[in-house]
């Protein structure tokens, strides 16, 4: 048998008794990797802006759908 066979083969004896480990333990709800429904503040930030962008390319601070004629950039 090589090294590499026997690292192999140790390899496999290693997942196999993880396997059983996690088949006799009790089930626990998966815990997800990241958190899917996290809010996204800057989404929301922009959707509560009113957006519109000037020639140079800034975008209006003023709230969304505001009443003043002229936009804000600052
Ligand atoms: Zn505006």
């Amino acid at each position: 048998m090589s090294k590499m066979d026997n690292l192999r083969a140790m390899r496999e004896a290693r997942y196999e008794a993880a396997q059983k480990l996690a088949k006799s333990a009790p089930a626990k709800p998966a815990a997800p990797d990241r958190p899917t429904s996290a809010p996204q503040p800057a989404a929301t930030a922009a959707e509560a802006l009113c957006g519109h962008r000037n020639m140079s390319g800034r975008t209006c601070t003023r709230e969304h759908g505001h009443a003043a004629k002229s936009h804000r950039y600052s």
